[in-house]
């Protein structure tokens, strides 16, 4: 591993080569590449890519009318993804983390710059793409090679080539080759079945972090960390309640995403800390 390299993020007018979101006035999202000489054809018109390819991120675009009607054509707003918007329409075979939860997960995992994380498994590489963003130093393992692949896929896509991430296929649950990582994360099935191979893996006072579907999960991940050479155990969900803003109508929207996932994160800390508390010496009985 190296120092972390952070992401580099295109700035400045939209170029060819870069994927940009189409918006229209209904919210719609379509995440489009941009080729010089092609164009964006959708129900509401026709929008040239040459049109787009230097403009400004943010700008406004008239769609052609198809089929030579006349009249002006609907609009468009053209927009440089955030990271959010490239994990909610990226492709994907494995569940993503929500982005709710991915920017609770980098404060609670405490993500740095060059910190050395291990990752397991990848899925569809959303947390991935999330971690080298904070700039971790990241190796991910994958026990399906599609998944791997995909993985290594959509992160190039949303961060460039020059990250560093590697993937292996290998199962977690068989050990861990790294040694003094600073994070272990993990989002799979049984990660009590990581416990003891991430407490080898992680330098003193190194955090494992876990991500989990159910409570029942989360239990038995608690009660393992207890007796593996862990503390500070602590477990939180993320409840994110979005508001309708639109003139003096001002109240939470109608729905919310009720469920996703917890998280649980544990310091990698002196093994006698859980044994029995030995009686200490009363100063009466020293002086005695
Ligand atoms: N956090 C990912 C989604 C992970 S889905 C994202 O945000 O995109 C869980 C992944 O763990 C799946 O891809 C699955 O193949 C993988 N997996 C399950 N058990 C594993 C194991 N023992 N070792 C490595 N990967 C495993």
């Amino acid at each position: 591993m190296s120092h972390g390299r952070g992401a580099a993020r295109a700035r400045g007018p939209l170029a060819a080569g870069e994927r940009v979101l189409l918006v229209d006035r209904k919210d719609r999202r379509y995440l489009v590449r941009l080729v010089a000489g092609s164009s964006f054809q959708s129900h509401a018109g026709v929008v040239e890519h040459d049109a787009i390819i230097g403009a400004d991120d943010g700008s406004e675009h008239v769609a052609r009318q198809r089929d030579g009607r006349t009249g002006p054509g609907r609009r468009f707003l053209v927009l440089r993804p955030t990271l959010s918007d490239l994990v909610l329409k990226m492709p994907r075979g494995a569940q993503v983390i929500y982005p709710k939860d991915l920017g609770a997960i980098l404060m609670a995992g405490d993500i740095f710059p060059g910190a050395r994380v291990l990752e397991a498994g990848v899925g569809s590489g959303a947390l991935s793409m999330t971690l080298l963003g904070a700039g971790a130093d990241l190796v991910g393992y994958e026990i399906r090679p599609d998944f791997a692949t995909r993985a290594k896929a959509n992160v190039e896509d949303a961060l460039g080539a020059g990250t560093g991430y590697r993937v292996e296929e290998r199962d977690v649950y068989d050990g861990i080759d790294e040694t003094d990582l600073d994070r272990v994360v993990l989002d799979l099935p049984e990660p009590w079945r990581v416990v003891g191979h991430a407490a080898d893996a992680l330098a003193p006072g190194g955090i494992l972090l876990s991500y989990l579907p159910t409570i029942n999960q989360t239990a038995e991940l608690r009660s393992r960390l207890d007796h593996g050479g862990f503390g500070l155990a602590e477990t939180f969900e993320v409840l994110r309640r979005t508001w309708h803003v639109e003139g003096r109508s001002v109240r939470p929207d109608h729905r919310m995403v009720a469920h996703t996932g917890f998280v649980t994160t544990a310091r990698r800390i002196s093994a006698r800390w859980h044994e029995e508390q030995e009686a200490v010496p009363s100063e009466a009985g020293l002086a005695g």
